[in-house]
């Protein structure tokens, strides 16, 4: 059932924002999230680390052999020369997890590999290479430095100094040195949670229904589709069942909302009668702004609900996805402590050519072929026409058209 809207028929924008200006409104109040938990490493990819990691013991712990050879005494090979060999007596072997227990005596050496502990008494490694063995005697013919190819005890981090920041992004490499410390779990910053509302009287719900829809109705795409880009963006996603096209379905699904940092509703976010969207953020919270100056996406929604923000979005999969890709994932980003993403660029030459409209700044999906930038977009009601696209062409405000043969920059996804 349709209940009508309180401003009755269609309700003009209050006013079309630049999406600068938009983006800026919601960069100014979206803080990333409090709150830290710990995970275990092989969980932790991804996440941003929420407080200093200090090393808590010298890396290496002892000094180490950086190369496969002899641990020597320098002294002992002074007056080595290729027309005066030293011959030193080999005493025994070092290997990574087997040190050499006892001490190097002068005239003597100690095979020793590369990661082995250097033995007591020796103060250089001689590459394998520059000698020669023969039985139980090791041939030198060169002086050796004091420290050569030894990697000394916190060559590489010293006990206390941070090696790991707040705020830093778990890449593998930083994921490697907290396991080179022992370290099993770390703290990080917890994930914003995000709720995914999909609304409108058509919409199927798969739990609840299979094979092709019954008349006039369709699946819903959308929150299968937001919950990639958030999860993606660092969110924990919460999708809540569909909403019906009155205001006390969406007034329920606010309130099932509750708790969540973030809400992002599809579908009902323009001006027709059924669109409760801007009642329910009127009637909830304080609305940053309701338009954007771009296609797809125009009837799009920010709001705040208490210390909740609220995005909306219209429910064309086409429109929303495009939005999720410009305002949501950057949103969703800063919520988690994460920083921007790049922005990925390829240059190419469209194939046909583009319209658009003058007053609004427009997406236009495009798939890369090699060289060539080929227009994919079918229509804003067709869910394939995003799923062929690599990337998108921005066409600015006031260029009606952009001509085939143009070198454009193609933004990917
Ligand atoms: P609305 O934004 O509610 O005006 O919906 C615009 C168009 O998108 C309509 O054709 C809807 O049927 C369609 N639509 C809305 N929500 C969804 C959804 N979650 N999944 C697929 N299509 C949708
Ligand atoms: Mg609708």
């Amino acid at each position: 059932m349709t209940t009508p809207s309180p401003y009755g028929g269609m309700r003009p924008f209050s006013g079309v924002l630049p999406l600068d200006e938009a983006l800026q409104r919601i960069a100014a109040v979206a803080t990333a999230v409090e709150g830290q938990v710990s995970v275990a490493l092989p969980d932790a990819a991804g996440r941003v680390l929420a407080a200093d990691v200090p090393a808590p013991f010298d890396v290496p712990g002892f000094d180490r052999s950086a190369m496969d050879g002899y641990a020597v005494r320098t002294a002992d090979l002074v007056s080595a020369s290729e027309d005066a060999p030293v011959w030193l007596t080999l005493a025994g072997r070092a290997r990574p997890g087997a040190a050499f227990g006892a001490e190097v005596a002068p005239g003597s050496c100690v095979d020793t590999a590369t990661g082995a502990p250097i033995p007591a008494g020796a103060d250089a490694m001689v590459m394998v290479e520059r000698t020669v063995r023969e039985g139980a005697r090791v041939r030198f013919t060169r002086p050796a430095g004091v420290g050569d190819h030894v990697s000394p005890r916190a060559n590489d981090v010293r006990e206390g100094v941070v090696v790991l920041r707040a705020g830093d992004v778990l890449t593998p490499a930083r994921i490697g040195v907290a396991a080179s410390f022992g370290l099993r779990a770390l703290r990080v910053r917890r994930r914003p949670v995000v709720a995914l509302i999909s609304s409108g009287d058509e919409l199927l719900d798969a739990a609840e229904a299979e094979g092709p829809p019954r008349a006039g109705h369709i699946y819903d795409a959308n929150r299968a589709m937001l919950a990639a880009i958030c999860e993606a963006s660092g969110a924990e996603v919460r999708p809540l069942p569909l909403v019906r096209d009155t205001l006390d379905a969406w007034r329920a699904a606010f309130d099932a909302a509750e708790g969540a940092d973030l809400l992002v509703c599809s579908g009902g976010s323009s001006v027709g009668e059924q669109d409760y969207g801007g009642d329910i953020l009127a009637e909830r919270g304080e609305i940053l702004f309701h338009g954007i100056a771009v296609k797809p996406g125009k009837p799009t929604a920010f709001a705040r609900v208490g210390s909740q923000l609220v995005l909306a979005m219209p429910g064309n999969p086409t429109s929303c996805l495009s939005n999720a890709y410009v305002i949501l994932r950057p949103l969703v980003r800063q919520l988690a402590g994460l920083p921007p993403l790049p922005t990925i660029t390829r240059e190419a030459t469209l194939t046909r050519p583009l319209k658009s409209p003058v007053d609004r700044l427009q997406f236009y999906p495009v798939r890369l072929d090699g060289d060539h930038a080929v227009p994919v977009f079918k229509g804003s009601g067709d869910v394939t026409s995003l799923s062929d696209a690599d990337g998108y062409v921005e066409v600015p405000i006031g260029v009606a058209q952009v001509d085939a043969g143009t070198r454009v920059v193609v933004r990917l996804y």
